[in-house]
């Protein structure tokens, strides 16, 4: 078996692979070999990582090791799309275009598909909203790649092959508490990697010298707004506000604003550890970011907004407990990734 029919059979029951020649696409695969290359020169035990489209509508993304030993990562090509689609559309409604600018999101069993039906033309949006979009694109780009590179650099694929015989997959739900309690704090694991990856790249000034980047981004306060901005609007697309229901301890990802509360306490961490000054005013930006993508998911989906205004949610006792109880699995969790880690992993606090 070369290795697309090892990655078509590691994720069949998701999809397999996806190999239509769509011109969307093409750029992706550039991106994902460059950035992986990049990563491997900081992490030189980083092994080889085979990466690929899924054919499938969900929103969701699976990382796992193949017949062949190597590993693999797949994106769900409903996936990618929807994340241009939303800053498509966020954008095209901030330059008041006049056409649907409603993401199609489509609720399906347990997961969310995407319906590319409603997608748009990039025709009309003003130069200023099309800049902003594309940073905010790159940013979850790459997020969503360094948080997958996680998976197979800090050992937890082999750790869940060997101990469950499964694969990682996003946006999968559990019935088995223990397991979902591993799944959580392996994504908190891997967000905080990409988390420390895309300020490391702000810091050293690497993460992009596009003018656009650098006009939008290229202060601590913008990024921080901006990266605010993309990771919860990102993150809502899987929907799931409340932490009322019980689907908080089935989901593989913690609901959104759990995940902000993670990578807010993350942020904070490395801007401590840098004596980063005015690191409140830093974090306030990403706060920020986060409400506006609130309020502008509203005008681009048919999502209701029922849920509780962002920071509220961010600081609420159930979001500090359910934190807590991530990090303190966490402490257990790193020694028995050990073995499998190809680079150092992060002490507990
Ligand atoms: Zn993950």
């Amino acid at each position: 078996m070369n290795r697309e029919e090892t990655f078509d059979k590691l994720f069949k029951k998701k999809g397999g692979i996806y190999n239509t020649p769509d011109p969307f696409f093409f750029s992706f695969f550039e991106f994902f070999d460059v950035h992986i290359d990049a990563m491997r020169k900081m992490y030189p035990k980083l092994p080889p990582i085979y990466c690929g489209l899924i054919n499938s509508d969900f929103l969701n993304a699976s990382a796992g090791k193949g017949d062949d030993c190597e590993y693999y990562i797949g994106f769900n090509t409903g996936l990618l799309k929807a994340v241009n689609d939303l800053f498509l559309k966020i954008a095209a409604s901030k330059s008041r275009q006049e056409f649907d600018t409603k993401i199609s999101l489509i609720r399906e069993g347990d997961g969310v598909k995407y319906d590319d039906r409603s997608s748009i033309s990039i025709f009309g949006i003003n130069q200023e909203d099309h800049n902003i979009m594309v940073c905010h694109n790159t940013l979850i780009n790459k997020f969503l790649l360094y948080h997958e590179v996680c998976h197979v650099l800090r050992g937890h694929i082999d750790f869940f092959k060997n101990n469950f015989n499964a694969i990682i997959s996003e946006g999968d739900y559990e019935k088995d508490k223990s397991k979902v309690n591993i799944q959580q704090t392996l994504e908190m694991d891997a967000d905080s990697f990409a988390v420390n990856c895309l300020i490391g790249q702000f810091r050293e000034q690497t993460f992009s010298r596009k003018p656009y980047w650098t006009e939008n981004c290229g202060d601590i306060n913008s990024f921080m707004y901006h990266f605010g901005y993309s990771l919860n609007a990102f993150f809502k697309l899987f929907g799931y506000y409340e932490s009322s229901s019980d689907i908080h301890h089935r989901l593989h990802h913690p609901i959104p604003s759990v995940r902000m509360s993670m990578i807010l306490g993350n942020v904070s961490t490395i801007f401590e550890r840098e004596k980063r000054p005015n690191a409140e005013v830093a974090l306030n930006y990403l706060i920020q970011g986060g409400i506006k993508a609130d309020e502008d998911l509203c005008e681009v989906s048919y999502m209701e907004r029922t849920y509780k205004e962002f920071a509220e949610l961010l600081s609420s006792t159930n979001n500090k407990a359910h934190v807590e109880g991530i990090m303190d699995n966490w402490k257990e969790l790193r020694l028995k990734l050990l073995p499998y880690a190809y680079a150092t992993l992060p002490l507990s606090e």
